[in-house]
């Protein structure tokens, strides 16, 4: 193993809802046991599958005001009706364990992170096409027609924000989506800027 030491980083998929990302993440870290998943908190109600701790942490109103007041939320936004914040503790713990941390959130808190945090590395998933979005959200069945046509409102508003985001990848074959955001890691795991020493850690070898 190379004794050159890395400062290991942030990671934030950003794609409309129904774009893909959850797969293709679970697939990321399925593949990839030095990089862990952003738990997030929401007021959102579990869905059937969903488990507190796991997939998010779920709390009521109150509890997510005192997290915002408290300091403990690196970032908290508003989406589609109920609050979603980042755990600054959990991330900061992950990423002192010699982690990566990849983090599922919505444009309004992924543009919070980049202007806190430099090193962040930002990559947008399209669907291929809208016509393509909505079959998916329709098909996935796992919300009403009201929060299909908020989601799909709010998929049109993240678009118009793609420029924000450092890398795009058009999500028309899974396997191939996966590739790419391993490939952006590998490529940002290699810049300058990610070694601690690298003078000390070349002369004192
Ligand atoms: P869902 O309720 O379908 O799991 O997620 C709805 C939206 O909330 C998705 O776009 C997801 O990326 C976003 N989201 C999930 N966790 C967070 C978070 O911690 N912060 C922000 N800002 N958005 C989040």
């Amino acid at each position: 193993m190379s004794k050159f030491q890395k400062k290991n980083f942030l990671i934030i998929l950003i794609s409309p809802s129904g774009g893909g990302k959850s797969a293709i993440l679970k697939q990321v870290l399925c593949d990839n046991n030095n990089i862990k998943y952003s738990i997030s908190y929401t007021t959102r109600k579990p869905r059937k599958t969903e488990k507190t701790g796991i997939d998010y942490n779920f709390v009521s109103d109150e509890e997510f005001h005192k997290l915002q007041k408290s300091g403990d939320l690196l970032e908290s936004a508003l989406v589609h009706g109920y609050w979603y914040g980042t755990s600054k503790k959990y991330i900061e713990t992950e990423l002192n364990k010699g982690h990566h941390i990849i983090m599922d959130i919505d444009v309004q808190g992924a543009k919070q992170i980049i202007s806190k945090i430099d090193d962040a590395v930002s990559i947008f998933i399209l669907p291929p096409s809208n016509k393509i979005l909505i079959d998916r959200l329709i098909g996935r069945g796992t919300d009403s027609k009201e929060e299909i046509e908020i989601r799909l409102r709010n998929a049109n508003n993240e678009m118009n924000e793609i420029t924000c985001f450092q890398y795009l990848i058009i999500n028309d074959d899974f396997d191939k989506a996966v590739k790419q955001v391993m490939d952006i890691i590998k490529v940002e795991e290699n810049k300058i800027n990610r070694y601690k020493n690298i003078e000390s850690d070349f002369y004192g070898g």
